[in-house]
């Protein structure tokens, strides 16, 4: 089980000290502001990108993280293909899925995750490595750690990243092997 100090839109200061105890392992949402913030300390950590990701971000993101957590639509997935050929560096990927089904939210829909996986081994070329998902605000999430882990088995995937500062310990119970902890150990977000 792996932590993931999740450090976007927190301040240096509360970063530096959890890099200097020995975390090695961070998660970022947005591209750019990864960039900038890890430029310096980018051999020493292993870096993730757990936020949506454009297409047009696909160079950067792909030269940049060793894990894109939202591969979630053909588009990116081509667009991936294209830049991990281009430049011979491979991310792990991960297929976000949205579990609950929220429109405002990324990921594939249950139903069509088989489908998309498929297409991203076969037509794409690419190697899933694990599943996310991030479940509804005010719902239980168990049932939705469940459904991932269910789809991860079903398509002989291993990594499952599920669970953040409210809800790890139950997506532990599940099977998670990596946990997305933000507040929980930095603190809240400003903003
Ligand atoms: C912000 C974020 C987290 C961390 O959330 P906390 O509640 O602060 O632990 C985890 N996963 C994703 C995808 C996020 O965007």
């Amino acid at each position: 089980m792996e932590l993931v100090a999740v450090s976007k839109q927190q301040p240096w200061e509360a970063v530096e000290p959890v890099l200097a105890a020995g975390q090695r392992v961070f998660g970022e949402n947005r591209v750019q502001e990864a960039m900038a913030r890890w430029a310096e300390h980018r051999s020493e950590i292993e870096l993730r990108l757990i936020g949506p990701l454009q297409s047009n971000k696909a160079r950067e993101a792909a030269g940049f993280f060793d894990v894109i957590e939202t591969l979630d639509r053909p588009n990116l997935a081509e667009a991936l293909a294209r830049e991990i050929q281009r430049q011979g560096r491979t991310p792990r990927l991960y297929v976000q899925v949205n579990t609950g089904e929220e429109p405002q939210k990324a990921g594939v829909s249950p139903a069509g995750a088989d489908a998309f996986i498929a297409d991203c081994r076969g037509p794409f070329g690419l190697q899933v490595s694990g599943l996310m998902c991030i479940p509804p605000a005010g719902e239980a999430a168990g049932p939705h750690f469940a459904l991932l882990a269910k789809i991860a088995a079903r398509n002989g995937i291993g990594q499952l990243s599920m669970g953040m500062s409210d809800d790890y310990e139950t997506a532990i119970r599940f099977g998670a092997t990596s946990v997305r902890v933000g507040s929980a150990i930095f603190g809240a977000r400003a903003g």
